[in-house]
């Protein structure tokens, strides 16, 4: 294996995602066994601008694989997105001989990542995001553990709504995107699931399902707002004033982004930080290595930034039939 990088620089950025921690270590451990020094940059792309380091070796990833969070903190920086903040980026790589660079984070950070190659950094991204909306990848580190998170939530907050009758209107993640929303409404058993990527007939999309449920026998009802749908309490009212139910609102918040993460992020998490590695070992550079089905591949960064990916139709398609909405 061609070994022109001799020191590469770690961090994570955006919003925190479990199972960046795995990913780190495992970014360390390929590395060091290859004989790369690595170096964990604090704080994102902040970091990178002030010279916030840490050198990174066996012994610091020893017991990260199954911590939440990141132990490089993540920050986003207006900064960085200017040439001055990415001069400064560039003075600190060169400062401390890093040549080659992962960022662990969403699109932003594949950006970031992006305008470093231009200034002559080799650079590789992994997604990591509860939100899975990374478009070149069909999973990314951190979604398993989220859809987990709020499943077991809402599981207990199903036993409550079930003693009393209620409606439950539960808020998950997701700004931009319904990846989350969709796959615990499969997994929970949702009345309904309101998503931003589709625009929602009220009457259609809510109240018909909850009737359709009454009459099939049921007294209890759960509906699954994504964040970015708007507000669940506006749907929570109009929920009560269209069927007069007892209905309560549960902002699920940030323990979605928490927790030990589970096999499937952290086996996702170990492969991608070793593909990263491997990817930059071979000279490689300007890739996101991520996942199609259960194989990972890698992409240019710019050919993934571009790729489109809507609302996983097949998890959609078994909502409506278990649900008999057509959404
Ligand atoms: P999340 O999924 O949480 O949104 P993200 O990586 O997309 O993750 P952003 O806040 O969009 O999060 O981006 C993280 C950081 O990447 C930003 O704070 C900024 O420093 C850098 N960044 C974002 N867009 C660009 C860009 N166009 N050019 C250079 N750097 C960028």
């Amino acid at each position: 294996m061609s070994n022109s990088i001799r020191r590469i620089g770690v961090f994570t950025s955006g919003g925190d995602a479990p199972g960046m921690n795995a990913a780190i270590r495992a970014v360390v451990r390929t590395s060091m066994n290859m004989g790369i020094e690595c170096i964990g940059i604090r704080r994102g792309y902040s970091g990178l601008i002030s010279g916030d380091f840490v050198k990174l070796d066996f012994s610091i990833v020893s017991g990260l694989l199954r911590r939440g969070g990141t132990m490089l903190y993540s920050a986003r920086s207006e900064t960085f997105k200017t040439p001055e903040g990415q001069q400064k980026a560039l003075a600190t790589c060169k400062l401390l001989g890093i040549d080659g660079l992962v960022g662990i984070g969403g699109d932003g950070t594949f950006r970031g990542l992006l305008a470093l190659s231009k200034l002559g950094i080799s650079v590789a991204g992994i997604p990591g995001t509860i939100d899975n909306d990374i478009n070149c990848s069909t999973h990314t580190v951190g979604f398993d553990t989220a859809c987990n998170t709020a499943q077991d939530a809402i599981d207990k907050l199903r036993d409550t709504t079930e003693s009393h009758e209620r409606c439950s209107v539960v808020e998950v993640m997701g700004r931009h995107a319904g990846h989350l929303a969709l796959s615990v409404g499969v997994a929970c058993g949702a009345t309904t699931v309101l998503v931003p990527e589709r625009p929602i007939d009220f009457e259609r999309d809510v109240v018909e399902p909850i009737r359709r449920s009454r009459l099939s026998g049921r007294t209890h009802f759960m509906v699954i707002v994504a964040e970015g749908v708007g507000s669940a309490y506006d749907v929570a009212a109009r929920i009560r004033e269209e069927t007069a139910l007892d209905t309560r609102v549960t902002v699920l918040g940030h323990i979605q982004r928490g927790g030990a993460p589970t096999a499937r992020d952290r086996i996702a998490a170990t492969y991608m930080g070793y593909e990263a590695v491997r990817l930059l070992a071979e000279g490689k550079s300007n890739r996101v290595v991520c996942m199609q089905g259960d194989t990972y591949v890698d992409y240019d960064i710019d050919e993934a930034l571009n790729m489109k990916k809507d609302l996983d139709i097949q998890t959609y398609t078994v909502m409506q039939a278990l649900t008999g909405v057509d959404y």
